[in-house]
């Protein structure tokens, strides 16, 4: 494995040794190494350090943290094959899921944020004309940083959905403290090598190890929360947001509905179904959790699923395309795929693949295909976050439509057809974040399309221009040039002023016919 490593410093006599976190490899079951488990003192001190780093970063302006990004973004390219063994090291992926998503969405982003965060956050001149009373001065919307951002990654995507969400943060000119998922940590601290290697100034972007006590920590001392993970540690990141009246963004977990309907190119569908519900081992948070297929096409559909689905390779990454389906990263995981997938059976479902834990070395889910299931079962109404494909039959779309938004989770969801104008039609019924049509999770690419949850799947969004303008405060600037001694709203009041003013607000706004 490539080196990155944060050993907690050894103890000086008399003093209790540092505790750590030993990260394992899940493909493995190898301890790769250990992390600090940092607490609340070792919090203060990062985020004292990146409060005073913040203002010279700040003044950078957009073109020197640019080149900062465009560095790192060379710098992965230079180091792709140590960037994709530390992620596969400790997360048990493949080599694939670490280089489409790890890599191929952090080096896109890189360029990305620096290219358009003077666009995103540049002043923004309003016109004045609306009122009289401010008619003629110049209004001007600016973007200042927050100060210090804290961001909690989750372990499924661990630089995507981590450091991927520090870059927007960093470009805009804030601190960042990033408090990687216990399981995960290499990668983060990898990244943090990256920037200082590419001249981001110290403190400026800082890892904090350690549990979810240290993502709590964080919270009690940052200026703004970007929030990866699922809805139960979701809300208590927002309670302890709140407490602290500070901003606080969550991207938490889906059920994400698959709708095929009778039209449909059947191969691409079934290629799709089972591509986006095994892809990174299913511990995706846009993963297929669930396909509803239109009666007449059901049968074939299964077929061509489970064919594929058979095919697939399973065990511990040797290198490229080796295997296609990696270990489950999370050990609590294993538990929460392999209950959903028994109480589906206790309820009347069958599978047509897999339907068990691998034997053998590591920890690993086999693929798995089910059908005869209903929304009685867990498989279709919980997150199960694994390689699990739940296939169920409807009468038609309408149906489909409805046990779509029969959940809490609104994340994401596709629709497959070859009617186009029927597919966008369903796609703006189903209540989610985002849809796709003849697609799935490709849309997380599109770094100028908002990404983000409804119900319980979160709050706000990433990418676009709303992506980097949370970690901005607005502040609104009236700048008056030519003005008289004295306005007309002005003291004293005086009878033929009000009168005057009457009247211009009934010539501005009294005009037109009514009723
Ligand atoms: P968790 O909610 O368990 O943990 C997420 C992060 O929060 C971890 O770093 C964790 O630390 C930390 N944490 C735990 N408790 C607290 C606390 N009280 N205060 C602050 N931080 C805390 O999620 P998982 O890591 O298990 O990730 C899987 C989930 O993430 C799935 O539900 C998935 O859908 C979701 N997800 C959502 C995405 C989206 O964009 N919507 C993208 C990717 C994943 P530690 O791990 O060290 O305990």
């Amino acid at each position: 494995m490539a080196s990155v490593t944060q050993e907690a410093s050894p103890a000086g006599p008399g003093e209790a040794t540092p505790a750590t976190i030993p990260v394992e490899n899940p493909a493995t079951g190898e301890v790769i190494t250990t992390v600090p488990l940092m607490g609340p003192d070792e919090l203060g001190q990062l985020v004292q350090k990146a409060r005073r780093a913040q203002p010279a970063w700040a003044a950078l302006g957009f073109e020197g943290r640019g080149q900062i990004l465009r560095r790192a973004q060379r710098w992965m390219v230079d180091n792709v094959e140590r960037v994709i063994d530390v992620v596969v090291s400790e997360a048990g992926k493949t080599y694939e899921d670490a280089q489409t998503a790890d890599y191929g969405y952090t080096v896109a982003a890189l360029g990305f944020w620096a290219k358009q965060a003077p666009a995103y956050l540049a002043d923004e001149h309003v016109p004045s004309w609306n009122n009289p009373i401010v008619a003629g001065k110049r209004l001007i919307v600016r973007y200042a940083p927050l100060g210090v951002v804290g961001v909690i990654g989750p372990w499924n995507y661990p630089i995507a959905n981590s450091f991927g969400d520090c870059i927007p943060a960093l470009a805009a000119g804030n601190s960042v403290v990033l408090k990687p998922s216990e399981v995960t940590p290499l990668s983060s601290l990898l990244m943090a090598e990256m920037m200082l290697e590419c001249g981001l100034p110290e403190h400026v972007f800082q890892v904090a190890t350690g549990d979810g006590s240290t993502g709590a920590a964080l919270i009690g001392e940052v200026d703004c929360v970007m929030f990866t993970g699922s809805t139960r540690t979701g809300r208590a990141v927002m309670r302890a947001a709140a407490e602290r009246l500070i901003p606080c963004y969550l991207e938490l977990g889906g059920k994400d509905p698959m709708i095929v309907c009778a039209d449909a190119d059947l191969d691409r569908a079934a290629n799709a179904a089972a591509y986006y519900s095994m892809n990174n081992g299913g511990q995706v948070c846009i993963s297929v959790e669930r396909v509803y297929v239109e009666e007449p096409v059901y049968d074939r559909f299964v077929d061509k699923v489970t064919e594929n689905v058979k095919r697939l390779r399973q065990g511990p990454p040797a290198g490229r395309a080796s295997v296609d389906v990696g270990a489950v990263t999370f050990p609590p995981q294993m538990e929460v795929v392999e209950g959903h997938v028994q109480d589906a059976l206790d309820k009347g479902a069958r599978v047509l693949v897999g339907g068990q834990r691998r034997p053998g070395q590591g920890r690993f889910y086999e693929p798995t295909v089910l059908v005869d299931v209903d929304h009685s079962m867990k498989i279709m109404t919980e997150e199960t976050f694994g390689p699990t494909l739940p296939i169920m039959k409807v009468s038609d779309a309408e149906e489909a439509l409805r046990l779509a938004n029969d959940t809490a989770y609104g994340l994401q969801a596709s629709v497959w057809t070859r009617d186009i104008e029927r597919g966008e039609a369903l796609a703006r019924r189903v209540e989610a974040g985002a849809v796709c049509v003849n697609d799935a999770q490709v849309n997380y690419s599109a770094l100028n399309l908002p990404m983000g949850g409804w119900k319980s799947s979160g709050l706000g969004t990433r990418h676009g221009a709303g992506g980097i303008r949370k970690y901005t405060q607005t502040q609104s600037l009236l700048v008056t040039r030519l003005a008289p001694k004295r306005d007309l709203h002005m003291f004293p009041y005086s009878r033929l002023r009000t009168r005057l003013l009457h009247r211009l607000l009934k010539l501005l706004y009294g005009r037109g016919p009514r009723g």
